[in-house]
């Protein structure tokens, strides 16, 4: 074998060896980026299509690499849901999103403060740690529980039985649920019946294709007229024209999300009339 820089043996390790390698830096430069506090969330907003107000926003966690940049979340979530650190890295996140909210001042005409929507991973929902985390979140922002949103995909409730129970729990301190990335899992309509979502996120995937196929728009319409008579709300996810928000609204969607109104943020990026930070 050739040497490489460093000393190494790197270029000319089977590709496996190295990407066992490659994954181990990886994983040690996580647990480095938590000490270090190298992650940072973004904010995405979420609108009300009937009067453009924002309902709230969504936390995006990135990761500011100190040599590799700012990392989008696909690159190293998988790892960490691999790995474990995907729950002191969630915890992390509920904490922040939770104490950021809480400076948020800004509201809608009628006084009402933006939620925060905080993705949790299917390692969260399955502890029994989870009321206790989100708990401990609320008490140390001094955030409303009435103000925090967790969203959960379909493929993260299909590995515990007392997924159900917990999100129950959580729904009765007033925590919205939303079931994320609908259409893409299997197994949907009995999901809708086990579980107690607040809100039905529609796909990107099923919204991009609203444009073209009368049939995704058959299915967005369906959605939303379903989980209108189970008390639920509908967002439209990735709505990125003109004309996908307005068949958004017309197809019943009670909410919108994407470029069209606005990419990730970070706090201090966002749009002036909505979160504004008070204090601080
Ligand atoms: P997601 O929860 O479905 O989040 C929406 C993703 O779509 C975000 O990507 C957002 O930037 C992107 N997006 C929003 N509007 C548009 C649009 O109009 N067009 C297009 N093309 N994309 C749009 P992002 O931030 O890269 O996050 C990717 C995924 O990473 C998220 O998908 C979520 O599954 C995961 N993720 C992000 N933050 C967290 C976190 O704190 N915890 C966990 N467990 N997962 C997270
Ligand atoms: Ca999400
Ligand atoms: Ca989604
Ligand atoms: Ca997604």
């Amino acid at each position: 074998a050739k040497r490489s820089g460093g000393g190494q043996f790197r270029f000319f390790a089977p590709a496996m060896l190295r990407g066992m390698e490659e994954r181990r830096t990886l994983e040690a430069d996580l647990v480095r980026a938590l000490r270090q506090g190298e992650f940072v969330l973004y904010y995405q907003p979420q609108i009300d299509l009937r009067d453009g107000h924002v309902n709230g926003y969504e936390a995006l966690l990135r990761w500011q690499h100190p040599v590799r940049g700012l990392i989008p979340p696909d690159l190293f979530i998988p790892l960490a849901e691999e790995t474990g650190l995907i729950v002191p890295i969630g915890d992390w996140v509920l904490g922040e999103a939770c104490r950021e909210a809480a400076t948020w001042c800004a509201g809608t005409a009628g006084g009402v403060l933006p939620k925060v929507a905080v993705n949790l991973s299917a390692r969260q929902v399955a502890g029994d740690a989870l009321p206790i985390t989100v708990a401990r979140a609320l008490a140390a922002s001094g955030l409303e529980a009435g103000r925090l949103e967790l969203e959960i995909t379909e493929s993260a409730l299909l590995e515990d039985g007392d997924a159900a129970r917990i999100l129950a729990g959580l729904r009765e301190l007033g925590i919205s649920i939303a079931l994320d990335d609908f259409g893409t899992g299997f197994a949907s309509l009995s999901t809708l019946r086990r579980f107690p979502f607040s809100k039905i996120k529609v796909d990107r995937s099923f919204v991009r294709d609203m444009a073209t196929s009368p049939e995704a728009r058959a299915i967005v319409q369906g959605v939303s007229e379903l989980a209108q008579r189970l008390g639920m709300v509908t967002t439209a996810e990735g709505l990125e024209t003109t004309a996908l928000v307005e068949m958004a609204r017309e197809l019943g969607c009670n909410e919108g999300q994407g470029y069209y109104f606005g990419r990730p943020a970070p706090v201090a990026r966002l749009h002036a009339s909505a979160a504004t930070i008070c204090a601080t």
